[in-house]
């Protein structure tokens, strides 16, 4: 069935360039950047209005604010038109001298906008030079019976490239008009009454073109409506999704498969009840008539590949294929390596694709994976690739999931039909935030240390105390572990991290020669990069001196202490990830956290949180509580869905979106379908409206 959108939308979707006064030329801009339709345009929301009229006394208006003065002209100093000398025209504002200023105009114009001895109204931008107080280039310049063509209220937008913010608000004066007065409300009564929202049309006016104080000051709450819209879109359409997946069918078994028992019996170790209970889970979805679509969420060092190793055997088991990707070349070969051992008893065919394969070894594997002789692939995004064909691709394991977006997430899974979807990750996502932004996912979680593992001990300690530290590494070494040395490497002070990380290697290096250390950072080659790690991999060398990029997923269970440098630099989450570098073995652990004496509260609290608990659920809650959501997902998220109209600072409102749309969906309160298509339809969720009498 094909969807149509709801024809009292068509004047939102039309192009920008049916707007008056947008050509060829604008449009091409504004689609860059903004989009293609009026209803992209409209969602460009401002990010502050100025208000022209409202300006202080002369003498309390700081430099760089903005003014409207009534000014007497005294006096003109022309420059030169075409030459870097300036056009200086003096005047008197509230018994104050002013100037003011214009750079390449025509002589003849100012005169004329500024008679000596008039009244001239002005808005713009002042400057006190000197104790004397000048406007360059004014905004306005009006007769005094004419301050009505000064407007109100400005409205801001985040620029984009070579379009100012005339243009913008220009067009979306237009665009507004364009919004349908017959547009249906399509929220529940009820949430619009207890929140005193106003329609979405009203919201979208108040935003862009407030008339009064009044106006002004609901756009706040104007803003939260449309956030709102936009979140309840998007949860409808996740709740939708996963609803329609599921196939009841209680004769599920949830018994592990033949194969992976085979594997438990030649494990030196139990698996821990976390690892168990998540096994029942994913057996649960393989055995039942449901296609699986699961996150596993367990810290570092939790046992993931074990649980994912499970789930392949059982696909595998069905004659069927598996394909394990992951980020990095490195952390293919190192599942390639650690699967391979642990399957080594049982006869399975396992094939790595990275893109560093040779041509004619890589032309092979293509083979193998089309003709279905590799039973399992692991690799890189190399596995998405056009030139990949499965036999019988039946399930897709993707590591670090965080690290791929959902474009590649669905590109692999359309490698075969009906495949099981597992998608890992180790950075931990308070349950919260994983139920609203993963509400078309189950979710299992491993929250339980393997039990022979020592909780890391984290301390921090000010940089004065750094012997302290070299000593610490010394007694390490000696008794041949491995340590880790991080600072950070930053973009805003690149240069001067890159210099800082590779001084404190010439030191180390220095003090611990014969323990060979390396140097691996993110503004190195990747192969010197590779070979830095590969040598602190192979023992070659006992310090490896790093900037961030060891963060994803590498296993060296030998090494057994982390210097974190400038650790109030990093973010929570972060440090977390970085500690769980370490303690993966039954070695005791250490993570020390060096800081700066200039350390702010902000900075203490995050080392504070990290030195009381190893726990990642709870640094999540707290890096939530600290970030809010729109930041714990923006930095860790490549692809997923980006917002629009909700910053996603108020986690409150995500909460009462995922609950309606809860009940919308199980039609409680019901809605109408013609209005939930509208609604659907504006957020571009129209491929969830044929879902809708499905479930
Ligand atoms: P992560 O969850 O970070 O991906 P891994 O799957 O890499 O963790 O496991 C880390 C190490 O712990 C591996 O060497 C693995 O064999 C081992 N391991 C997994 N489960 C257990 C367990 N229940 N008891 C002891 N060691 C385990
Ligand atoms: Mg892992």
């Amino acid at each position: 069935m094909k969807i149509t959108r709801p024809s009292i939308l068509f004047p939102l979707f039309s192009n920008l360039t049916s707007l008056p006064g947008i050509g060829p030329k604008i449009a091409e801009k504004l689609s860059k950047k903004i989009g293609n339709n009026i209803i992209d345009l409209l969602f460009h929301l401002p990010h502050s209005v100025i208000q022209r009229l409202d300006t202080l006394e002369l003498n309390n208006c700081p430099s760089h604010s903005i003014i409207t003065k009534r000014i007497k002209i005294n006096k003109h100093l022309p420059g030169y038109y075409n030459t870097t000398k300036p056009y200086k025209i003096l005047g008197v504002c509230e018994n104050i001298e002013i100037e003011i200023i214009f750079f390449n105009f025509r002589n003849d114009y100012l005169k004329s906008k500024f008679p000596i001895s008039s009244e001239v109204i002005v808005s713009g931008i002042i400057n006190w030079y000197n104790g004397k107080p000048q406007i360059t280039h004014p905004d306005y310049i009006v007769k005094p019976e004419d301050i009505n063509e000064i407007p109100k209220f400005e409205t801001v937008y985040p620029l984009t490239n070579g379009l100012s913010n005339k243009i913008l608000r220009k067009s979306i004066h237009y665009a507004l008009d364009k919004i349908p007065y017959s547009l249906p409300e399509w929220l529940p009564s009820n949430i619009v009454k207890k929140n005193k929202w106003l329609s979405f049309k009203e919201s979208l006016k108040y935003i862009h073109s407030p008339k009064s104080m009044y106006e002004l000051n609901l756009s706040e709450t104007c803003k939260e409506r449309l956030s709102f819209d936009e979140l309840l879109a998007n949860q409808i359409g996740l709740s939708l999704y996963k609803k329609n997946r599921k196939i009841k069918n209680l004769t599920a078994v949830n018994q592990n498969g033949k194969l992976f028992k085979e594997i438990i019996k030649n494990l030196n170790f139990d698996l821990t009840n976390s690892q168990n209970q998540c096994l029942k889970e994913i057996n649960f979805d393989l055995n039942n008539n449901t296609q699986m679509m699961r996150m596993l969420q367990g810290d570092v060092g939790s046992g993931k590949t074990l649980v994912a190793v499970s789930a392949i055997l059982n696909i595998i088991e069905r004659k069927k294929q598996a394909a394990l990707m992951v980020p990095t070349d490195l952390l293919s070969v190192q599942h390639y390596k650690y699967i391979k051992k642990i399957l080594h008893k049982i006869n399975i065919k396992i094939g790595l694709l990275t893109g560093k394969i040779k041509q004619t070894e890589k032309l092979k594997i293509l083979k193998d994976i089309k003709i279905g002789k590799l039973d399992l692939v692991i690799g890189t995004h190399s596995l998405i690739s056009n030139d990949v064909y499965f036999k019988n691709l039946g399930i897709v394991v993707i590591d670090e999931q965080h690290k791929f977006g959902v474009e590649q997430r669905n590109k692999i899974i359309l490698k075969g039909n009906n495949v099981h979807l597992l998608l890992m990750t180790a950075t931990p996502i308070p349950r919260s935030l994983s139920m609203t932004m993963y509400g078309d996912l189950d979710i299992s979680i491993i929250n339980e240390a393997p039990k022979n593992r020592k909780p890391v001990i984290t301390k921090a300690l000010p940089i004065n105390r750094y012997n302290e530290i070299i000593e610490a590494i010394d007694r390490a070494l000696k008794k041949g572990e491995k340590v880790y040395w991080i600072c950070p490497l930053l973009e805003l002070s690149e240069k001067l991290d890159v210099v800082a990380l590779k001084n404190r290697y010439k030191k180390l290096n220095t003090i611990f020669n014969k323990y060979n250390p390396v140097l691996a950072h993110g503004k190195m080659l990747k192969a010197e990069r590779e070979n830095s790690i590969n040598d602190f991999l192979s023992s070659k060398s006992k310090i490896l001196v790093a900037s961030t990029v060891i963060e994803v997923g590498i296993d060296i269970p030998d090494a057994t202490i982390i210097i974190i440098e400038n650790a109030e630099r990093f973010g929570l989450a972060q440090l977390h990830q970085l500690r769980g570098r370490v303690g993966r073995s039954a070695l005791q652990s250490y993570c020390i956290l060096m800081y700066d004496k200039n350390i702010n509260d902000l900075g203490k609290f995050r080392l504070e949180t990290l030195k009381n608990s190893n726990d990642g659920f709870y640094v999540a809650e707290k890096d939530l509580e600290l970030r809010g959501p729109g930041e714990v997902l923006g930095t860790r998220q490549s692809g997923e869905e980006k917002f629009r109209l909700s910053s996603l600072k108020d986690i409150r409102l995500l909460y009462k979106a995922k609950k309606s749309a809860d009940e919308i969906v199980s039609n409680k309160p019901s809605i109408k379908e013609k209005n939930l298509n509208i609604l659907l339809s504006i957020f571009n969720k129209d491929e969830y409206i044929k879902l809708i009498n499905k479930v």
